[in-house]
């Protein structure tokens, strides 16, 4: 598969995807390999993991020039993402040692708990964020003491393969933690199918999830699902205003709008919603699209002419609002604000997955939840408000699984993220992602 930078579509490398017997081989190799790391001690593992932090760390500027040369990711989105692999391995370098089970008082004896390692896992990454996605995964899988299959997304193997030489450099054992390019529906779903694979992570599309569910069906295999999203910015009168539009192009724009948690539903109180779109329009003119290299540029091309192709189909008509971008070779498309006549609308239902934000008013608390809510998705969300009461109730009515008071943030490793409804199935990151790798066994003990 020839490798392309979206930024100037000149070929970044040739890469070899695996076929079915390769997939079944590096299963073979994950599994010889379990044996041995599970008894690695708790206390090793964890150094283990340390030294391939370090190395991360060491390798930061590497991996996040091959991000921004293989997904045209800006610079400066490219070093937080390296730097957030580093981050994620040591936080779950943390967790070895502190995989506890329970001493649960019964009758006649001794009963404990132990969290047993699953056996092999496969991680199945999409192209939006290739390295952080695969350690979100992988980092806590390692660490409960599970070996590790990436199968990175067609398009963007490339921080993917380093990592896992500078795994092996760190001295994880071989097998332990390896990277399968290959595609969805051959390698991908051999390691769903595959009986020696014990569990499935996939981050993608909600369509390609349902069908993971259901083959994982057949083997009850374990699966986490991390699925696609259309989240709401509600945005209240009484909020800081300035405050609320000066950020609302960061929340749905960032990667271009390539991202599952993209606030790209903005909903606004209707008296002032006027005042927000004129303050929208002055921020999202201010953006910079272009060169990825270039430190001031605030979006990066997207990942292909195809995806480019699917998200220009939803721009039918004139837009309220359309910033600018480069011309020529790559594949630019300009932030892009919409309004509605129709709530029905596809831009406004469907997942776009590019810089296509749609902004529309609201009257009263009741009808911005039941805007928020009427979606398939649940994954993430805004509330703007100054009212302490009010940001508590819309948090706690609104379907979704990562919400944010006055900020945008949604996936910090220290916490849980994942999505209600269509948006996935389980969690990841957070103080107990161990469990989402682990098996719980109880032990009686007879006095
Ligand atoms: P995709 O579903 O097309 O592909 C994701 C991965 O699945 C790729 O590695 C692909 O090769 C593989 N795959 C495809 N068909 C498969 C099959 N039959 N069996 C096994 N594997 C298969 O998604 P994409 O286009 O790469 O990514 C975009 C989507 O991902 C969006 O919908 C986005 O919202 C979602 N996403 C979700 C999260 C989250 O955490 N919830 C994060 C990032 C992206």
């Amino acid at each position: 598969m020839k490798i392309i930078n979206p930024a100037t579509e000149d070929v970044l490398a040739d890469v070899e995807l695996a076929d079915l017997a390769e997939t079944d081989r590096v299963v073979e190799r994950a599994r010889k390999a379990f044996a041995a790391w599970r008894e690695v001690s708790p206390g090793d593992r964890a150094r283990l993991l340390r030294r391939f932090a370090d190395l991360v760390d060491r390798h930061g500027d590497e991996l996040a020039g091959l991000e921004l040369a293989n997904a045209g990711h800006p610079i400066g989105n490219a070093r937080w993402e390296a730097g957030n692999v580093r981050d994620v391995l040591h936080f779950y370098a943390g967790a070895p040692e502190r995989n506890h089970g329970k001493q649960i008082p019964v009758p006649g004896g001794v009963d404990i708990t132990f969290a047993e390692p699953l056996g092999v896992v496969g991680v199945i990454v999409p192209w939006n964020f290739p390295m952080a996605i695969m350690m979100w995964g992988a980092a806590p899988a390692l660490a409960a003491g599970n070996t590790v299959i990436v199968k990175p997304a067609e398009w963007t193997p490339m921080t993917a393969l380093r990592l896992a030489e500078l795994a092996l450099e760190a001295g994880l054992p071989e097998g332990v933690l390896q990277v399968l390019p290959g595609a969805g529906e051959v390698a991908g779903a051999r390691l769903v199918e595959h009986p020696g694979v014990n569990k499935i992570v996939f981050t993608g599309s909600t369509e390609v999830g349902k069908l993971i569910l259901a083959r994982a069906a057949e083997h009850v295999k374990r699966v986490t699902l991390e699925l696609g999203g259309k989240s709401a910015n509600v945005v209240f009168a009484d909020a800081d205003l300035e405050q609320a539009a000066a950020t609302a192009p960061s929340a749905v724009f960032d990667n271009s709008g390539q991202d599952c948690c993209a606030r790209s539903r903005v909903l606004v109180e209707r008296p002032v919603y006027e005042e927000f779109l004129d303050r929208l329009r002055t921020a999202v003119g201010a953006l910079t699209v272009g060169d990825p290299l270039d430190p001031g540029t605030d979006m990066g091309p997207l990942i292909s002419a195809e995806h480019r192709d699917r998200v220009a189909s939803f721009v039918t008509g004139t837009p309220h609002y359309q910033g600018t971008c480069p011309s020529g070779k790559g594949f630019w498309f300009p932030p892009t604000v919409l309004t509605h006549d129709s709530l029905d609308d596809r831009a406004f239902t469907e997942e776009i997955f590019g810089p296509v934000v749609s902004v529309v008013p609201f009257d009263d608390e009741a009808a911005a939840i039941q805007i928020a809510n009427n979606t398939k998705y649940g994954l993430s969300g805004s509330i703007w408000t100054r009212d302490v009461g009010r940001a508590l109730r819309v948090a706690r009515a609104v379907e979704a699984g990562n919400l944010s008071v006055n900020s945008h943030s949604s996936v910090r490793y220290w916490t849980p993220f994942g999505g209600f409804k269509q948006s996935g199935l389980g969690r990841e990151l957070g103080p107990d992602a161990l469990a989402a790798f682990t098996e719980t066994k109880n032990v009686f003990i007879a006095h």
